[in-house]
């Protein structure tokens, strides 16, 4: 009889091991495709493919006032001034801050802010000058680059036609948005970007990829896309070790690109 019941407890068990061992690897397998999907999107397409099919045009409404931030937001713009930004070697930027909002002054460089960040909820709104100006990427060219490396694109994509992953909430070279929800030049718009930044080991070895979710103009248009690694023009390069935190930076692509009520909660 004991040995009978240590015999049924026996074969439990090895059927209780068989059945983990399987949820074991299918769990993995998940994780693997999961993985490959983001590999394979990307390796599907050249860097700026002008094959890749361009997404669907979505109309987001109006525009809306201002968002108001939360209280535990870091205050990056406030309408009034620019004293938490610098342009690339420190200096106090050149760009024009008037009625509540700051327009890129061509030609001056890029302005990044005097604090660094690593993972954040980024809300940030812009508009692309009104009348619209040339084609293409040089039609309201600009960008929001997390890190200072890693570029949402801004541009005026309302009936302007580019490469899609070059396009306005395109994670540039990259991801094309899910849909073109951008609204008419001169119209205020608004990103919220929610950041991962990558991780690295002791080595610079690469343990964590950067992964970016972000609303335009309150749309879905990445979900949680596992960045290649740093934006750069015509290439995919890869990661390179950096800071846990380093500073949010706007891009002058010689374009008259206006911002305002610039927020960010640290992750
Ligand atoms: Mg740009």
């Amino acid at each position: 009889m004991i040995v009978e019941r240590k015999n049924k407890y026996r074969k439990q068990a090895k059927i209780m091991t068989s059945i983990l061992g399987l949820l074991f690897i299918c769990a993995l397998t998940v994780i693997a495709i999961q993985q490959e999907n983001y590999q394979e999107i990307v390796a599907r397409w050249a860097v700026h493919d002008p094959n890749r099919p361009l997404p669907p045009v979505v109309n987001p409404g109006p525009p809306l006032p201002p968002v108001p931030a939360p209280s535990d937001a870091v205050i990056l713009f406030d309408g009034k001034d620019l004293s938490k930004w610098a342009d690339e070697k420190g200096a106090p930027t050149r760009w024009k801050v008037e009625n509540g909002y700051f327009e890129v002054v061509p030609g001056t460089g890029n302005i990044q802010t005097r604090t660094g960040f690593g993972s954040c909820q980024l809300h940030i709104e812009w508009a692309t000058p009104y009348p619209p100006k040339g084609s293409g990427q040089d039609r309201g060219n600009s960008g929001v680059f997390l890190m200072g490396l890693y570029e949402v694109q801004v541009l005026d994509s309302y009936e302007n036609k580019t490469y899609a992953d070059g396009m306005a909430g395109a994670i540039y070279g990259q991801y094309p948005p899910l849909v073109n929800a951008c609204r008419r030049p001169g119209e205020w718009q608004s990103y919220d970007i929610i950041f991962h930044a990558p991780k690295f080991d002791a080595d610079g070895k690469l343990l964590k990829p950067a992964r970016m979710t972000v609303l335009h103009n309150g749309i879905l248009i990445q979900e949680n896309a596992e960045l290649t690694g740093p934006t750069a023009h015509k290439a995919r390069p890869p990661y390179k070790a950096h800071a846990d935190k380093l500073p949010l930076m706007l891009q002058d692509h010689s374009h008259p690109v206006r911002f305002r009520n610039i927020w960010l909660r640290e992750l």
